[in-house]
């Protein structure tokens, strides 16, 4: 391949100006460098944020990571308490449930979305859960209807990680807004860029009052808590996890660009579907009836049976040698397979949190053998998700091409295995 891969993050003429604008107005007003209280582009940001997604209310916070801690603080998940999640994910979507002390419950996911499957939920329940942490991963959303309609029935918190789906529709509405909370990144990667950073969204005035109460400085809890008992408890004994303001104002800045961006990627990305289809070896991604995909990962799967004699590995490494940028995945260990989940070591030492539960959660293989399978045997990667804007035409030629030559050598491709197992 010769054909240049695209950078991203792209940087606007109009970001650009932004932040020149805000350093300047910092002269006057501190609050467009360093803004404990919130305020000025922190307020601003969140108050466009709000009307973009169509809530009442968006905290900005220092990354995806520390929305997804305060979420699951705010929804009064404590320890001990169970929170089903899908193993298959960026490790963050279940850091956010150990770092509150209470247990990660593994639930399998869907083979086709790759996203926390309903009926496997429901045999995770337990007397002990407290929530459900969904990730709509690679950008494809999670099937919220029949996860919503569980948690209503078990009165169960459901918190949605965005951080790889910003602007991704779930039956014509947005992701991030269906659950309790919606969870966002504009760090490294992600659909919109503050540099580092994220957001929460809520449509609900007393867990917002409670996320202000666990992730922002104490000038902005004075500010915006009414309740008495969370007023009584503003002391600073709680989490620094407040935005950088140039960061608020980037991310503000790119969210103009947000919906344009992601039809691009869906466009660019279709593209490649369309010339995969067909292809020995590989299924394209697919997308659910009534999903918008927005294409953080571009992760289609290995087909085995359809190239007898050939590994997952020489297939990649075919591909990897004609300069398509392809791997093995992303995930490739399930996190309920990784040492410390099944040795139960977290960073709070003395076996905690797993021993603040109230019954005994191990985690071995089998316990959800679709993700399992999907790492060891199907998963892929291609590409560099959302840096795929305007029309990448040729670079995907380039590697359909690519995967065109392999498809015709796949005999050369065997005898490659043969040769390396007769060592
Ligand atoms: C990136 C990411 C996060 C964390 O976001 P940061 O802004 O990097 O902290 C959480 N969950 C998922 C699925 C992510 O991809």
């Amino acid at each position: 391949m010769t054909y240049p891969r695209p950078i991203w993050p792209r940087v606007t003429d109009e970001d650009i100006a932004a932040v020149q604008a805000a350093l300047l107005m910092s002269r006057s007003d501190p609050r467009y460098l360093t803004s404990a209280a919130g305020g000025g582009p922190v307020a601003e940001f969140e108050a466009r944020l709000a009307q973009f997604f169509g809530v009442r209310h968006a905290m900005a916070t220092s990354s995806g990571a520390a929305a997804l801690h305060i979420a699951i603080m705010a929804a009064g998940v404590e320890a001990g308490d169970e929170v089903i999640v899908s193993p298959y994910t960026w490790g963050q979507t279940v850091s956010c449930i150990l770092q509150q002390n209470a247990i990660p419950v593994f639930a399998d996911i869907d083979p086709h979305t790759y996203n926390l499957n309903p009926r496997a939920i429901e045999e995770r329940l337990s007397p002990y859960t407290k929530a459900i942490v969904v990730v709509h991963l690679y950008g494809h959303p999670a099937d919220m209807d029949p996860i919503l309609t569980i948690a209503r029935r078990h009165n169960l918190f459901v918190i949605e990680d965005c951080a790889q789906a910003t602007g991704a529709l779930y039956k014509g509405r947005p992701v991030g807004t269906l659950g309790h909370f919606g969870c966002f990144s504009i760090g490294d990667g992600k659909q919109i860029i503050g540099g580092e950073g994220g957001f929460l969204l809520t449509n609900d005035d007393r867990l917002y009052e409670r996320a202000v109460a666990f992730g922002q400085h104490p000038a902005r809890q004075w500010a915006e808590i009414q309740d008495p008992d969370l007023r009584r408890d503003i002391d600073a004994l709680i989490y620094t996890y407040r935005i950088h303001p140039l960061a608020a104002v980037i991310g503000h800045s790119q969210l103009r660009w947000l919906d344009q961006w992601n039809a691009e990627r869906r466009r660019n990305h279709e593209r490649l579907s369309a010339g995969l289809t067909g292809i020995p070896g590989i299924r394209p991604v697919f997308v659910a009836e009534g999903c918008q995909h927005v294409y953080h990962q571009y992760s289609p799967s290995f087909v085995p049976e359809e190239v007898p004699g050939i590994s997952r590995e020489t297939y990649v490494a075919a591909l990897a040698a004609e300069g398509v940028p392809i791997s093995l995945g992303y995930v490739r260990t399930p996190i309920h397979l990784r040492p410390r989940m099944r040795e139960r070591r977290y960073v709070f030492g003395r076996g905690y949190p797993w021993r603040a539960g109230f019954r005994e959660i191990v985690y071995q293989p089998g316990d959800c053998p679709q993700a399992e399978a999907r790492c060891a045997l199907y998963e892929l990667s291609i590409g560099a998700g959302p840096a795929w804007l305007g029309d990448q035409t040729p670079l995907i030629a380039q590697i359909l091409d690519a995967f065109q030559k392999v498809a015709e050598n796949l005999e050369a491709l065997r005898q490659y295995e043969r040769a390396q197992a007769a060592g």
